[in-house]
C-alpha cells in the first residue's frame, strides 16, 4: 500500500523535474498551466491526502531526530509562494518548521560571504526549514540587477565574467555537503505565465483586501521579464543535481501548484523513510517492570491500567 502511493507520488512529480545536466528554457520546456489531468472538483481531496502525509512523516522525522529537510521555494512576484507554504504546511506541527523569508540583504549580511544568512537558517536534525525565497537570489535577482553585486563588496578577483558559473559551482557544491550529512534540499520553482502575473496583480489593486500585497516596484519588475526568464532557465540548468534536484511547478492554478508542492514534499520525506525510535530488550524489560509499579499504584475500584483496559481488551482490568 504505502509502496504503490510512492511509485504514484513519484510518477506524478516525474514530469516537473529538472533532469540534471539537461538544458533548460523555461518557456518551451514547462507549461504553467499543465494540470495532469487533475480535475478541479478532485483537487481539495489530493491536497487533504499530501496534508496528512506529510503530517505523519514530520512526525517520524522529528522523532528520529536525524535527518532534517530543508524545503526552497522560489518564484517571481505573485507566483503564489505565501499561499503554497500556507496550505502545505496546514497540517504539521509548528514546533518542528522553521519559515525564513529572505529580503534585501542588511547592511551585516552584506559584510559577509553571501551564504552566509543562508546558512543561519539551516535546519536543526528533526526539522523541516523552509526558505521563501532563499540562497537562489543570489543568482536571480543580484544577476538581474547586477549593483546588488557591487553592494556585495567582493575583491576585484571575485567579480569577474565567471562569477555566476563560481555561485552555481558553490551553491551545487553546498547543498551536495548538507545532503551528505543528513540534510535533503528539496527545491520548488512556482512557473507563473506573464499573463497570470498580470491579472493577480490587478486582483491586487482591485480588491481592497489585497492592496497591502501590491508593491509599485513589482511592475517595475515585471518589465524584466524575459531578464528573468533567461536567469531562472540558466539556474535550473545549472544547479538541478541528483542530490538536490529542482522541480517546476506549473503554478498558473493555485490549488493544482499546491498539489505539486505537496508531493514533491511527500517524495523526499518518503525517500528519508523516517522512522519512530524503537527500544531494546533491556530497555523493553525496564518498562515491563515500571508498568508493573504503575499497575500496582491504581486506587481500588480503578483500573489497573486505564489506556490497556480502553484500547487491549482483557488487559489492565479492574482492580480487585
Ligand atoms: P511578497 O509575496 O509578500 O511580496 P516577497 O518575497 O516578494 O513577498 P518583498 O519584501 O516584496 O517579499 O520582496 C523581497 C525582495 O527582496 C524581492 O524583490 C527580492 O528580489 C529581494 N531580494 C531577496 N534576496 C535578495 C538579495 N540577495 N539581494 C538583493 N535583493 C534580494
Ligand atoms: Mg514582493
Amino acid at each position: 500500500m504505502v509502496d504503490k502511493q510512492a511509485r504514484r507520488i513519484a510518477e506524478f512529480i516525474e514530469p516537473l523535474r529538472v533532469e540534471p545536466g539537461s538544458h533548460v528554457d523555461l518557456a518551451k520546456d514547462f507549461d504553467p498551466r499543465y494540470k495532469a489531468r487533475v480535475k478541479k472538483r478532485d483537487g481539495a481531496e489530493l491536497l487533504r491526502t499530501g496534508v496528512g502525509l506529510l503530517a505523519e512523516y514530520q512526525a517520524k522525522l522529528a522523532a528520529q531526530d536525524s535527518y532534517g529537510v530543508l524545503f526552497c521555494l522560489q518564484a517571481i512576484d505573485a507566483g503564489g509562494k505565501d499561499g503554497t507554504i500556507r496550505h502545505v504546511m496546514s497540517g504539521v506541527n509548528p514546533q518542528g518548521v522553521h519559515v525564513s523569508s529572505f529580503k534585501v540583504p542588511s547592511a551585516e549580511e552584506l559584510d559577509h560571504d553571501y551564504l552566509w544568512r543562508y546558512a543561519q537558517r539551516l535546519p536543526a536534525r528533526g526539522d523541516i526549514a523552509i526558505f521563501n525565497r532563499s540562497h537562489y537570489e543570489e543568482v536571480l535577482v543580484v544577476r538581474v540587477h547586477p549593483e546588488n553585486l557591487d553592494r556585495q563588496r567582493l575583491p576585484e578577483e571575485a567579480k569577474g565574467r565567471d562569477v555566476w558559473t563560481h555561485r552555481y559551482r558553490a551553491i551545487n557544491d553546498w547543498e551536495r555537503y548538507l545532503c551528505e550529512n543528513g540534510f535533503k534540499v528539496v527545491k520548488i520553482f512556482l512557473n507563473l505565465s506573464e499573463e497570470e502575473q498580470r491579472t493577480r496583480f490587478l486582483k491586487r489593486i482591485d480588491l481592497p483586501e489585497k492592496n497591502w500585497k501590491f508593491s509599485a516596484a513589482d511592475v517595475r519588475e515585471r518589465e524584466r521579464w524575459d531578464d528573468y526568464q533567461r536567469a531562472f532557465s540558466e539556474m535550473l540548468s545549472a544547479t538541478s543535481t541528483p542530490w538536490a534536484p529542482w522541480y517546476v511547478v506549473p503554478a498558473d492554478r493555485k490549488w493544482f501548484a499546491r498539489i505539486c508542492a505537496a508531493a514533491v514534499l511527500v517524495h523526499t520525506l518518503m525517500e528519508i523513510d523516517p522512522r519512530y525510535p524503537t527500544v531494546g530488550k533491556k530497555a523493553r524489560k525496564e518498562l515491563r517492570a515500571v508498568r508493573r509499579q504503575l499497575e500496582d499504584e491504581a486506587p481500588a475500584g480503578a483500573a489497573r491500567d486505564p489506556y490497556a483496559a480502553e484500547h487491549r481488551p482483557g488487559r489492565g482490568k479492574e482492580r480487585p
